[in-house]
């Protein structure tokens, strides 16, 4: 299952969900800290894995 890293722009709290691409869609990602939904997905360190891939 796909994980996705969130950073929250109220309270800078960094945190990682798992959930499907279904509920990515239908779901407002908000922070678990303080609930803001000022929230900005990280770059995955498994795309940037992928990259590194020569
Ligand atoms: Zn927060």
């Amino acid at each position: 299952m796909p994980t996705y890293e969130y950073r929250c722009e109220a309270c800078k709290e960094e945190f990682t969900i798992i959930m499907t691409f279904a509920e990515r869609e239908s779901s407002k990602v908000t922070c678990p800290k303080c609930q803001s939904d000022k929230v900005v997905q990280l770059i995955s360190s498994f795309i940037a894995k992928t990259a590194r891939k020569s």
